[in-house]
């Protein structure tokens, strides 16, 4: 039988994160936007939340929850800041999933905690200067010392790399070896050898802080390897389908956000006498937007049942199609909801004293962020040929 309906408690979980998206992000969304920085404090408050460790177990200082209430609290934080919610991502997903999965019970036991009560920040460190939508040419590499690695390399594009204290990174291990040499680490922002060299400047998603790591001979103790020494392409494969899921509610909440934004100017906005929401055109815009927003919950909420029911062991679905399918369709369709509720604004849309020029420019990262939409096509298409 299908269930379109969310538990009691998925629901509980959305009207909490809304509640304190209302109170705590609302009022200063733009100022986080315009001065560009972390609003101080905003990740002890998530912590106390609990939401920072919505997925991660009891045991590891989380709440025990499904993937779907993780990336739920993504979506919620999207509709009123897609900035805090793609910082997010990066934390709970992107490190604190990744640690869940592959992580021994050592690591789990010293970084979990941490990241799901706030008091660290986490992010993931794959794409390079040179090393892009090819990530397995990835040129950082780690030399096995004694009880200890040295990396040496650069990255760049990192989710909350200015102020990460747990980052996961990916380094070449065996540089003859392709994507049979990469190995993943638990690095510490207090290693010696890693610094951060600068903050990116961006157009959207601005107040999460993005950045450029360097590893100049970094010190990264062995125990710190996440899962086996040249196993990081399964490293990264177990955590693809979910980043997929995950990123895709990050669109799906901002495109929401950018819907409600013009649905509201439609019925105050007075043309010819009359509210622009009066005319048919506006109307068909309203329409289309809605029913791409709700075409979309079902691809995204799908991806995110599908990739937890095959974490829990799950077999037989279309896994990797349906969460390729849902990245793809879903940030595109954030990209023309959002350029739509710019239309629907008309000149004030260009203005930046409006919000909806926020949703905009933050909506046009969903298409490249964690693998472009043309790489999307790419391995939705493989998957497609192979079956
Ligand atoms: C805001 C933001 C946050 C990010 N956060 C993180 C993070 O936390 N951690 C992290 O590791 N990375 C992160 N990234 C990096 C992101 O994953 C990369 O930007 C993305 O994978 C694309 O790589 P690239 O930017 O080098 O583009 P390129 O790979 O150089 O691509 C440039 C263009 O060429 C196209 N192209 C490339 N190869 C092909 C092909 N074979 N066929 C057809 N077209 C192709 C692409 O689709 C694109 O249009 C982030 C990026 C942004 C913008």
């Amino acid at each position: 039988m299908m269930d379109f309906t969310l538990t009691a408690e998925q629901l509980m979980l959305k009207e909490t994160v809304a509640n304190f998206a209302a109170k705590e992000i609302r009022p200063i969304a733009e100022e986080i936007d315009r001065t560009d920085a972390w609003p101080d404090g905003m990740w002890k408050k998530l912590g106390g939340l609990g939401v920072l460790g919505a997925t991660i177990d009891t045991a590891y200082g989380g709440v025990g929850l499904d993937l779907l209430s993780g990336a739920l609290v993504g979506e919620e934080l999207a509709k009123v800041s897609p900035s805090i919610s793609i910082s997010y991502g990066a934390h709970a997903n992107l490190c604190s999933n990744n640690i869940k999965l592959n992580g021994h019970e050592e690591q789990k036991r010293k970084y979990l905690p941490l990241l799901c009560s706030g008091d660290h920040v986490g992010a993931l460190g794959l794409t390079e200067p040179n090393a892009g939508s090819d990530a397995v040419s990835i040129q950082t590499t780690a030399r096995k010392d004694g009880d200890h690695f040295v990396v040496n390399g650069s990255k760049t594009f990192i989710t909350n790399g200015v102020i990460a204290d747990t980052i996961v990174l990916y380094a070449k291990t065996d540089r003859q070896a392709g994507a049979k040499g990469i190995t993943a680490f638990i690095l510490e922002k207090s290693f010696p050898g890693f610094s951060v060299s600068r903050k990116l400047d961006k157009v959207g998603n601005r107040g999460s802080e993005t950045g450029e790591l360097v590893m100049e001979d970094c010190i990264i103790p062995e125990e710190n390897v996440l899962g086996q020494v040249n196993g990081g392409i399964a490293v990264m494969m177990r955590g693809l389908d979910i980043e997929r899921a995950f990123l895709s509610t990050y669109a799906l909440g901002m495109a929401q956000g950018a819907f409600a934004e013009a649905l509201k100017y439609s019925r105050e906005r007075v043309q010819f006498g009359k509210p622009i929401a009066s005319f048919q055109l506006i109307q068909a815009k309203l329409a289309d937007m809605w029913t791409l927003i709700e075409a979309s919950r079902l691809l995204c909420y799908k991806a995110c049942v599908l990739a937890d029911a095959a974490e829990k062991g799950g077999k037989g679905t279309d896994l990797h199609k349906v969460t390729a399918a849902a990245v793809l369709f879903v940030g595109e369709m954030a990209d023309k909801v959002c350029t739509e509720a710019i239309q629907i604004h008309g000149g004030y849309g260009y203005c930046m004293e409006y919000p909806v020029q926020r949703f905009w420019r933050d909506a046009k990262v969903a298409t490249i962020g964690a693998g472009t939409s043309e790489m999307r096509r790419l391995i939705l298409a493989r998957e497609l040929l192979m079956s």
